[in-house]
């Protein structure tokens, strides 16, 4: 049979191991901070017992330490994580880092692995990406931050960026920056190891957003920073990939995150889902269960159907990076649709709630406040619907049809 949606009993395991980590220990642990715990206690906690269990940086290589584990199985690992905000950062696969710290194992030379990569992969360290500015985001090429050689053994940057994730939580920055304005286009930037704090790199604040914040915020990597860039000296021996490659590896490092989002966003839907059908079915209104009512099942319906396409899609691209074909059509398709979803679905829930879900008395105010950057982040919607559009009229031209840029290639 060419297609086949039984999943690998190896890969089932650990999802289950996953699943039951993230309802018995991660959901648990969201009340020990509320209840005011320390982070790094809660934190220390859970990655202690994570990782002693063998749950560690699912994407990352066994010889590194991590869980090796393939695209099919990770992305069923990460439809888990994404039901707690602590999920991914209790088994140190959390965004910024996780895809960063692919980056630095692909580009990386051996000194570098050993001095920054090792000690984010023991989960010691946090790292956060700075490429854009308030110059340039969705078209990268427009930074304007420029690195220009001391001699052989340093690069000193001028410029500024905004919108670093997690920043003022990482110890060590990567960060885009010209150093040849005359090379072609998409050659013209490399990327910086920084180590922080530093004085060149300087954060001059964290970007107030639309997001519910807690004092958490911050300090779990849920901040932006703006950050002046002066005099920052970097020496050569930090220049990652090589002199004009920052950009090519920028997209690397893209092509991962934008499903680690999405697949957390099928999580957040799942548990949203979750929660507005416990609430349908407990509350009355008019002397009926609410869940008795046509229109409300309704609403869960078209939740199930967002959902189910969500996954669907999830595991189609997992197939294709499975067997190592190209599936940047399917990516950009998916990131944007996931990124609706979950607004659809959260939405839903919140709808569902009545008041309780516009309070802060559930998570579903502050998923609702923070997904809306989904449409913005790694592409925003418009960019990817643009690649998407040419490549349908691609198709056309190519094969008379438009069906291999629709998924039509999976018949
Ligand atoms: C919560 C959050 C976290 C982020 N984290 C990071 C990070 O860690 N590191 C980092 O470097 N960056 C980060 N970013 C920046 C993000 O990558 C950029 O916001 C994004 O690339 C869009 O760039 P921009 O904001 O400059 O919008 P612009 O480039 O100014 O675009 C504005 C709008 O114009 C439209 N548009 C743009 N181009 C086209 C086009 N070709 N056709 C049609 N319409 C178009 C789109 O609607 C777009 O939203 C983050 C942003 C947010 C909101």
């Amino acid at each position: 049979m060419a297609i086949d949606f039984e999943i690998p009993q190896e890969a089932k395991n650990i999802r289950e191991k996953v699943r039951r980590w993230v309802q018995e220990e991660c959901i648990p642990a969201e009340d020990r901070l509320k209840a005011g715990e320390p982070y790094k206690q809660v934190l220390g906690d859970l990655r202690k017992k994570a990782r002693a269990q063998g749950l560690w940086c699912p994407f990352i290589p066994k010889e590194h330490g991590g869980m090796g584990l393939g695209p099919l199985a990770n992305a069923l690992v990460q439809m888990e994580l994404g039901q707690s905000h602590l999920g991914a950062l209790s088994m140190n696969s959390q965004g910024p880092d996780d895809a960063t710290m692919l980056t630095l194992l692909a580009h990386g030379t051996e000194h570098q692995k050993e001095k920054f990569l090792k000690p984010l992969l023991n989960g010691e360290k946090r790292i956060c990406y700075s490429m854009t500015e308030k110059a340039a985001g969705a078209d990268a090429t427009g930074m304007q931050t420029r690195a220009e050689k001391k001699g052989n053994s340093a690069y000193v940057l001028n410029g500024e960026k905004w919108f670093s994730s997690a920043a003022t939580a990482a110890d060590i920055a990567l960060v885009m920056a010209k150093t040849n304005p005359d090379a072609p286009r998409h050659q013209q930037f490399s990327t910086f190891i920084v180590e922080l704090p530093n004085p060149g790199y300087r954060i001059k604040r964290n970007i107030k957003t639309m997001a519910v914040e807690s004092e958490l915020s911050h300090i779990m990597g849920g901040g932006h920073a703006e950050i002046e860039i002066a005099d920052l000296e970097v020496p050569a021996e930090n220049l990652l990939g090589g002199e004009g490659n920052g950009f090519n590896m920028g997209q690397h490092r893209l092509a991962y995150g934008r499903l680690r989002h999405g697949m957390h966003n099928v999580a957040m839907a799942q548990r949203a889902l979750d929660m507005a059908t416990k609430h349908v079915t407990a509350r009355t209104t008019f002397g009926k269960k609410l869940s008795e009512r046509q229109g409300v099942q309704w609403m869960l319906a078209d939740c199930a159907s967002e959902l189910y396409m969500a996954r669907l899609m999830l595991l189609h691209i997992a197939y294709k990076a499975e067997k190592g074909m190209d599936l940047r059509q399917e990516n950009s398709i998916a990131k944007v649709f996931l990124a609706h979803m979950v607004h659809k679905v959260v939405d839903t829930a919140i709808q569902l709630h009545g008041a309780l879900g516009y309070s802060q008395d559930t998570p579903l105010a502050s998923w609702y406040t923070h997904i809306r950057s989904q449409r913005l982040v790694d592409g925003p919607d418009e960019v990817h619907r643009w690649t998407v559009g040419r490549n349908v009229i691609k198709a056309y031209e190519k094969f008379g049809t438009t069906a291999s840029a629709t998924g039509g290639d999976l018949l």
